[in-house]
């Protein structure tokens, strides 16, 4: 049976998959990274609460700043232009960095962000994204660690919104208009 939140929108990915898949993303980066330096970078807004989950759930030492961009306007569909909002400030040219993201969608926010951070001279570069939608080339724009796979359906929840609403729930959800 289709499950359906309050605001009568179908429930793609529940809050206890999200927790379970976000709890075993944090065990698998603390494994790969050891005890080196490492800075994860959180791409707003949409992957605020996905980072602030993910974060506690790598139990060492981080470095946590953040990166504001903007692509997407209020419409539903990519403008195809990413510029920076607020930049990250923290020196990453001796630590690896692992950016955060809400949604791969297109991938230009990824290109953008991986470009960008790369200049800076970092270790290593790997992103962790909680979707990634199932036309994104992983060949090409390799996300190294991903919670669930979607389709082309437009979503909203868990950090991601609709014309600035619904980043507070706690699942991810289908939106339309
Ligand atoms: P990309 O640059 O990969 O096309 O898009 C990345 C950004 O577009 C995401 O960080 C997100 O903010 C926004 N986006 C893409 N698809 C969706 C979606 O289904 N729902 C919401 N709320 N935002 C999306």
């Amino acid at each position: 049976m289709r499950q359906q939140n309050k605001y009568n929108q179908k429930v793609l990915i529940s809050q206890e998959q999200i927790q379970e898949s976000v709890h075993a993303m944090g065990e698998r980066i603390a494994a790969d990274y050891g005890d080196d330096p490492l800075t994860i970078i959180g791409c707003l807004k949409g992957s605020f609460i996905f980072m602030a989950d993910l974060v506690r759930a790598i139990p060492r030492p981080l470095h946590i700043d953040f990166i504001e961009v903007s692509s997407y306007g209020n419409e539903l569909s990519s403008s195809g232009n990413v510029r920076i909002v607020k930049d990250f400030k923290h020196p990453v040219q001796d630590s690896h960095v692992l950016i955060v993201e809400d949604i791969v969608d297109t991938g230009l926010t990824f290109d953008f962000l991986f470009e960008h951070i790369r200049l800076k001279k970092p270790t290593s570069l790997e992103i962790a994204a909680l979707l990634v939608r199932s036309t994104v080339d992983l060949k090409k724009r390799p996300v190294k660690y991903h919670g669930f796979t979607i389709g082309e359906e437009y979503v909203v929840g868990y950090g991601l919104d609709a014309a600035g609403l619904y980043r507070n729930l706690n699942h991810v959800a289908v939106f339309e208009q």
